[in-house]
């Protein structure tokens, strides 16, 4: 193929000065073992297949059809596994997307955003993307978060827990204490790993998910995929699960970009 010769004249100011994620590469051989993107390398349950089989062929009239807007079903299904209402469930096209909506929702330019100087990489795309202010802070000399680092006005604070790539776990209590010292910001635990996760021996926490913080702190947003622990990276499956003030302003933004991203 030849070069192709980009002209970018008539691109906004916005599109040239992006600096866009870049995917991890999906080799097209199929005697690798991928790590690259941390995708699972076991397939999902039989019964996934088994569902998506009956949906095509008994419902395949269906797909003729925009889908349920507020994905109802599929948040009803989520609500009761996480034993939480409706209303505090949002999904969307992986959570890459939800994260994006979260950025446009809640971060502003005048207050920063912080977030661990080593993290997921994405975060300061998104930050660039929609004109939030990020602010690094750097982890402690053995890698670990330590909140008190985190004591400045800010309008949110973003955290991947276990965060990625360290794989270090951020205890309950001191995400606990992040959302009470900063009642004005959102706080956002990105949970793509949770499900490779576990407490210290020493932890008095008996969960590790900050999903069983959220009837407690209004002010934390938690976010999971079905791409790593569940084996779906191909479904595009990632949700939000938060106070309902919360979700329904991840609505109100999903609604004005994209209203059946499922
Ligand atoms: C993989 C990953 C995501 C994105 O997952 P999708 O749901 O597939 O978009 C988000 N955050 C972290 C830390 C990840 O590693």
């Amino acid at each position: 193929m030849s070069e192709l010769k980009i002209d970018t004249r008539l691109w906004s100011s916005k599109a040239r000065n992006l600096s866009p994620y870049v995917p991890g590469e999906q080799p097209q051989h199929d005697n690798l073992c991928k790590l690259n993107t941390n995708e699972n390398p076991f397939p999902p349950s039989p019964k996934v297949g088994e569902a998506i089989a009956k949906v095509l062929t008994q419902q395949a009239q269906e797909l003729r059809l925009y889908p349920a807007p507020e994905s109802n079903d599929l948040r009803a299904a989520l609500a009761q596994a996480y034993d939480l209402d409706v209303s505090q469930v949002f999904v969307g096209n992986g959570s890459d997307e939800v994260l994006a909506l979260i950025f446009a929702s809640f971060f502003l330019k005048e207050r920063p955003l912080l977030s661990p100087d080593i993290g997921y990489s994405f975060y300061p795309v998104y930050a660039q993307t929609f004109g939030v202010h990020l602010v690094k802070i750097p982890l402690e000399d053995d890698f670990s978060i330590d909140p008190d680092a985190y004591r400045q006005p800010c309008s949110g604070i973003i955290i991947a827990n276990p965060n990625a790539p360290t794989g270090l776990l951020l205890s309950l209590s001191d995400i606990r204490k992040l959302a009470s010292e900063h009642s004005n910001a959102v706080i956002v635990i990105d949970e793509a790993y949770i499900d490779f996760a576990q407490a210290d021996t020493d932890s008095t926490d008996a969960q590790v998910s900050a999903v069983s913080l959220i009837n407690e702190c209004d002010n934390v947003i938690v976010t999971q995929t079905f791409s790593k622990s569940r084996s779906l990276a191909g479904l595009r499956v990632g949700m939000a699960l938060g106070s309902a003030s919360l979700i329904e302003a991840l609505t109100r933004m999903k609604n004005s970009f994209n209203s059946y991203p499922l």
